[in-house]
């Protein structure tokens, strides 16, 4: 089943942007002559004065990576400005509500206007170049206008996401010394209200960076406003001009931070520059969903996450795109919704990630075949391996086998997306990456750092930049090149570990550190989590080491079965039978625990870490779990666990 091939269809190739003949011709020209390949690419966004240098890269020593260097531009003018005259009456952002009855369309022009009037009273807050802002809102329209009035006065943003706690928010704005914050009243999820302004006060009884606080009206609730201090979004920039000279940066000057999303370990804080990332961005939102002019462009992510900055504001908007922007949870008000607002507004490409896919599966097809989806034309995932069972759902039951799937692999590091399928140009095989974009160039390694040939299982590094690249840690630059550049020399390391194909594939087999080594034998966690992912009766798979005397390490794994289904002594057999059989007698689970739910991180990723330690009976120090969406499953794994 893993071997299935999905060609490219000839009526999609035949339109397509990008087809096989022009991706080899990219590759190509790219190899020839990188630095004219991407002069030529960094034309498609503004420059106030274009570049003469294009690549300043070492990945050795200190470790410095420009694009673009001496180039002068401001990402919010690709976004905006340069959209209106073509395209100012044109929707740029639609708003779909929690609430199915609300929703709203911004065009090109009401955009600008509103980013113009909130960095215009930034401005006269004393928001200068440089400054760090943290915004901590909800997905409303004000969290893309905020991002780009950050852009349009030079000030740095950071996002955090609108579920994090009062000591998550603090430690970030702690971190990078923040000196405004913007906020709303409450945010909305799932009927349910989360209070963002109260939160925020909670956080900012330890932060002494923050001299102003801006508040969007959202729901009306009711919160505390300090005076002197927080100031109402729409009186503050109500009398603003909606017009703002943009702020001239250099294409090596921070356009945000983001924290990653703490999968791993103590979150970090990932720096991105303005010309590099925007070229990055624009080049691959188009090239990858092979974006047209008109289509309606839907990517569920939060803006909270690295995917909500390239994939929901800058990329589309950088295209001229319309973007939708979701405020709800895929199972409210049922579990139909992602294709209700996919008929509501009739979406051309949607983009998602495969927490979320799994979780409908659970639910069969009926909420899914409810609903229109004819628009569709394009499907993505992103965020984790996705198993093959779940890829081929997506394919034949969202996407009526018409859709091409793009898988894309990326990091918050990479600032957009480096492995993915061309929807034109590259065969898909269910659960691979497939192939890496033009320009991106891929290794995989052993423990030593030597390279490996041909169909091998390695350690997944890039051995050489991007412009999407991030650039350093916020405030120490010496861990950016302890964490990514000193385990393989010359090399930056992604932390993932993959197997590549005969035909040249990628295939996630998920962090390094996850990699379990049974009597000798490497497996990575994803493939025996498709095994049980693949079996009738399984829902979700996690799946850990564990010490195990004579084999070095034991194949533990946590099981979340579909609903409705029992968990019995029979189907533990029969799944430990199953995972036999699929993969082979060496990936036999020592152990399954029946989990009613997985420990996620907030943005819906399986903290594997945590998992381990409770195989391992190390519960004494989980480590950091603040980013974890909900602290509780992690006692209840600890009270069954098995063995
Ligand atoms: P932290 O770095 O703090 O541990 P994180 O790695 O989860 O957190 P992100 O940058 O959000 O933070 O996630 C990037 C990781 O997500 C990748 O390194 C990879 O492990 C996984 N990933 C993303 N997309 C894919 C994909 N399409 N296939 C397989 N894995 C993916
Ligand atoms: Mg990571």
């Amino acid at each position: 089943m893993a071997d299935d091939i999905i060609a490219v269809k000839p009526e999609i190739a035949a339109k397509a942007r990008i087809d096989a003949a022009r991706r080899d011709a990219m590759v190509t020209a790219e190899a020839r002559d990188p630095e004219a390949f991407w002069r030529g690419e960094m034309s498609r966004i503004a420059w106030m004065k274009e570049p003469t240098k294009i690549k300043a890269v070492d990945f050795n020593g200190d470790v410095s990576i420009k694009w673009f260097e001496d180039g002068v531009l401001n990402a919010s003018v690709s976004c905006l400005d340069r959209h209106l005259a073509t395209r100012g009456d044109q929707v740029a952002i639609i708003w779909e509500g929690d609430d199915p009855n609300s929703d709203a369309k911004v065009t090109y022009r009401e955009l600008h206007a509103r980013v113009c009037k909130l960095a215009n009273a930034m401005r006269r807050l004393g928001v200068k170049k440089g400054d760090r802002v943290c915004i901590y809102l909800p997905m409303i329209v004000e969290a893309a206008v905020a991002m780009l009035a950050c852009a349009r006065v030079g000030a740095i943003h950071s996002i955090v996401f609108g579920g994090f706690s009062p000591d998550s928010l603090s430690s970030r704005i702690q971190d990078s010394e923040c000196t405004l914050l913007i906020t709303a009243d409450e945010g909305r999820r799932g009927g349910r209200k989360v209070p963002l302004k109260a939160n925020a006060d909670e956080a900012l009884l330890t932060c002494p960076s923050i001299r102003h606080v801006v508040v969007a009206k959202n729901t009306g609730g009711n919160v505390e406003m300090m005076s002197g201090r927080d100031h109402w979004w729409d009186a503050l920039t109500g009398g603003e001009a909606a017009t703002c000279e943009p702020e001239p940066m250099g294409a090596e000057d921070p356009l945000f931070i983001l924290y990653t999303s703490g999968s791993t370990g103590k979150p970090k804080g990932v720096l991105h520059t303005t010309g590099g990332y925007m070229v990055w961005a624009s080049y691959t939102h188009q090239n990858v969903f092979d974006y047209r002019d008109g289509e309606i462009y839907w990517c569920t992510a939060d803006v909270g996450w690295v995917t909500g900055h390239t994939y929901i504001v800058y990329g589309p908007l950088a295209n001229g795109a319309t973007t939708l922007m979701f405020e709800g949870v895929p199972s409210w008000p049922d579990n139909g919704r992602f294709w209700q607002v996919c008929a509501k507004h009739k979406v051309n490409i949607f983009y998602t990630a495969p927490t979320a896919i799994r979780a409908l599966m659970r639910d069969g097809e009926g909420p899914v075949k409810k609903h229109d989806r004819s628009a569709l034309r394009i499907l993505g995932s992103v965020g984790e391996p996705i198993n093959p069972e779940a890829w081929l759902w997506y394919y034949r039951v969202v996407g009526d086998e018409r859709c091409p799937i793009v898988d894309t692999w990326w990091q918050t590091e990479t600032g957009g997306i480096l492995i993915s399928p061309l929807p034109g140009a590259v065969a898909q095989k269910p659960g691979s990456a497939t192939l890496p974009l033009p320009g991106v160039k891929p290794a995989l390694v052993d423990n030593e750092g030597n390279l490996l040939d041909g169909a091998t299982e390695g350690n997944l590094v890039l051995l050489d930049s991007w412009p999407g690249q991030m650039r350093t840690i916020y405030g120490d630059h010496a861990r950016f090149g302890q964490t990514y550049f000193s385990t393989f020399k010359g090399m930056y390391f992604t932390g993932d570990g993959a197997r590549r194909d005969a035909d040249g594939y990628y295939w996630i087999t998920g962090r390094v550190d996850d990699v379990i080594n049974v009597a000798g034998h490497r497996m990575g966690t994803a493939e025996v989590e498709s095994a049980l992912v693949a079996h009738p009766a399984v829902a979700e798979a996690a799946v850990v080491g564990m010490p195990h005397e004579i084999k070095g390490q034991g194949i533990y794994a946590y099981v979340t079965l579909k609903a409705g289904v029992e968990a019995t002594e029979v189907l533990r057999k029969e799944l430990v039978a199953w995972v036999r059989k699929e993969i082979g007698p060496i990936a036999t689970p020592d152990a399954i625990q029946w989990a009613p739910g997985l420990p996620k991180t907030r943005s819906g990723k399986i903290m594997r870490r945590i998992l381990r330690k409770i195989a391992a009976n190390e519960t004494e120090g989980l480590g950091d779990t603040s980013t974890l969406a909900d602290p509780g499953v992690v006692q209840e794994l600890i009270d069954n666990k098995v063995g």
